[in-house]
């Protein structure tokens, strides 16, 4: 366990980044995810329909995940970890991005 120099809570050894305040131990400062996020959340259309599409979650790889009937679509992202999922509430098309 380390302890966070800005808030004092304990980290677990594996993670840089503070799960309580954001602060970063290897950039020594407060990393504002919240302002990212928000940003890359929104402002997405369906170029079909001109609808907005709904975020419906992050999709975390795990080592040995099958792939499955997917196979050939998730293995463009064999090199990310995760990826946003976006979803058209009107035709279904499904959109994936790296964030
Ligand atoms: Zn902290
Ligand atoms: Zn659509």
């Amino acid at each position: 366990m380390k302890t966070c120099p800005n808030c004092n809570a304990e980290i677990e050894d594996s993670f840089e980044i503070c799960w309580n305040c954001n602060y970063s131990l290897t950039e020594n400062k407060i990393i504002d995810f919240i302002d990212e996020q928000a940003v890359n959340k929104k402002d997405i259309n369906c170029l079909r329909c001109d609808v907005k599409l709904l975020y419906s979650g992050n999709y975390h790889f795990h080592e040995g995940t099958r792939y499955g009937l997917l196979g050939n679509l998730f293995e463009l992202f064999v090199n990310k970890e995760s990826f946003d999922i976006y979803v058209c509430p009107k035709c279904g098309k499904v959109e994936f991005y790296v964030p």
